[in-house]
């Protein structure tokens, strides 16, 4: 049960990103209790550490991290 609800979610903010409508799930953390059927959101801060989207990361759009980088780089 519980794959089948947050694949469900994940699939939604899939959807929202494609076509660029609604509210993504962008620097939040959405938690899910099934024990209680609770859920919980955290506002999360980038890393300027991390190494896929801090400061020193090379991904500035979606077609770097599919590696389709431009040649005018
Ligand atoms: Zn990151």
């Amino acid at each position: 049960m519980l794959p089948g609800i947050v694949g469900s979610l994940q699939a939604n903010e899939a959807l929202k990103m494609i076509a660029g409508y609604g509210r993504p799930l962008l620097g939040r953390l959405l938690t899910f209790d099934a024990q209680s059927t609770r859920f919980a959101e955290v506002n999360v801060r980038r890393d300027p550490q991390c190494p896929t989207c801090g400061e020193s990361s090379e991904l500035r759009s979606r077609d770097d991290a599919e590696g389709r980088r431009s040649s005018a780089a």
